[in-house]
């Protein structure tokens, strides 16, 4: 059956990858590692539910949509 499983991929992406990177410039929730947002040309990419996105400047603080635990990330990832 050619069905594809996440689970492979989940399993390649595990705790070893949580720094963010130019390869990986991604925010995430340091209490459930839940994507909050995606650094892009200094600035945070954040993305919602229904279309909804912003792109704002640092400081920038957000609540995890999975935890409800306030982040904050204060400069761009480089
Ligand atoms: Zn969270």
């Amino acid at each position: 059956m050619p069905t594809p499983f996440p689970s492979r991929h989940a399993a390649t992406t595990g705790a070893a990858n949580t720094k963010p990177t130019t390869l990986n410039p991604e925010w995430r929730c340091t209490r459930c590692y839940k994507l909050l947002g995606v650094c892009r040309d200094a600035r945070m990419h954040l993305r919602f539910k229904r279309g909804h996105e912003y792109l704002v400047g640092f400081p920038v603080q957000a609540n995890c949509r999975g935890c409800g635990t306030l982040n904050q990330a204060t400069s761009p990832v480089r």
